[in-house]
C-alpha cells in the first residue's frame, strides 16, 4: 500500500481501520466522510474541500469535472460521431434525423413535466408532432455522456422503426444494449462491463438483450425490435 493508498480521498486523514471505495474508482473514503460529506450529483463520491459548482447547483467533484462535456459545441461534435458509429457500425439509421440540445437540471426536470430536478435524468428523447430532440444533461463526464447519448438515440430510432413497441423492458434493454455496444466501439471495455453490474438498473433488460444477440447477431436483434408489436 502506498502512502496516496492510506489516506481518504475526501478529507486527507489516515485511513486507520476499514474503509469504502466507489464502483471502479481507485480512491479510498473513511466512514466519516461516507456519512457526514455531500456527495458529488454525478458518481455519488463524498466531496472533498475542494469541488465545483455548476450554475444549476449541481455540485461535482474533481474527477467528474476533469472529464465533463460543459461545452455545447464539443457535445454536438460528440454527439454526431456516436450517431455516426451506430448508424455505421450498428445498422442503427435514422429516417428524419434527431436534434441535439446541451440543457442544465431545471430545464431537464421542466421537460420530464417534474416539479423538482429530478437526480436521474441524465438524458431523454422527446418527440412533439415532427421535432424530435435528444437532450442531454451539461457537465456529464465524457463516458457516461457517451452511454447517455447512445441510449437516447437507440430511442429516436425505436421512434422510427418501432412505433408499435410498448413494452418497457425491451425498450429499455435494447436502449442499454446499443450503449454496451457503443462502449465496445470506443474501446472502453471496463465501461461495458460495469454496465452488466449487478447494482446495476438496466442490468437485466441488458442481459436479456445480449442473450438475444447470441442467438440472432447485431442487424437480427434490430429487425426483431422491428417485429415486436406489444
Ligand atoms: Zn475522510
Ligand atoms: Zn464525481
Ligand atoms: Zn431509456
Amino acid at each position: 500500500m502506498t502512502a496516496h493508498d492510506s489516506r481518504c480521498a475526501s478529507c486527507g486523514q489516515p485511513l486507520a481501520g476499514s474503509y469504502y471505495v466507489l464502483v471502479d474508482r481507485p480512491e479510498r473514503f473513511c466512514p466519516q466522510c461516507i456519512a457526514t460529506r455531500p456527495r458529488c450529483n454525478t458518481c455519488g463520491a463524498p466531496l472533498g474541500n475542494h469541488f465545483w459548482k455548476l450554475h444549476d447547483g449541481r455540485q461535482q467533484c474533481d474527477a467528474c469535472h476533469a472529464v465533463a462535456i460543459y461545452d455545447p459545441s464539443r457535445a454536438q461534435d460528440l454527439f454526431q460521431q456516436t450517431a455516426g458509429l451506430l448508424a455505421t457500425g450498428m445498422g442503427l439509421q435514422l429516417r428524419v434525423g434527431v436534434a441535439f440540445r446541451l440543457v442544465d437540471a431545471p430545464t431537464m426536470a421542466r421537460l420530464r413535466g417534474l416539479v423538482a430536478p429530478g437526480q436521474d435524468t441524465l438524458g431523454l428523447y422527446r418527440r412533439q408532432n415532427h421535432v424530435r430532440v435528444i437532450y442531454l444533461l451539461y457537465g456529464l463526464p465524457l463516458l457516461v455522456f457517451r452511454i447517455t447519448a447512445a441510449h437516447e438515440y437507440a430511442h429516436a430510432w425505436q421512434a422510427e422503426h418501432c412505433p408499435l413497441l410498448r413494452n418497457d423492458f425491451l425498450r429499455e434493454g435494447h436502449a442499454e444494449w446499443v450503449a454496451y455496444r457503443h462502449l465496445l466501439q470506443l474501446g472502453s471495455h471496463k465501461a461495458a462491463a460495469r454496465m452488466l453490474d449487478e447494482n446495476h438498473p438496466y442490468q437485466k433488460p441488458l442481459r436479456h438483450l445480449l442473450n438475444l444477440e447470441a442467438q440472432l447477431g447485431v442487424e437480427g436483434v434490430n429487425a426483431y425490435m422491428m417485429r415486436v408489436d406489444d
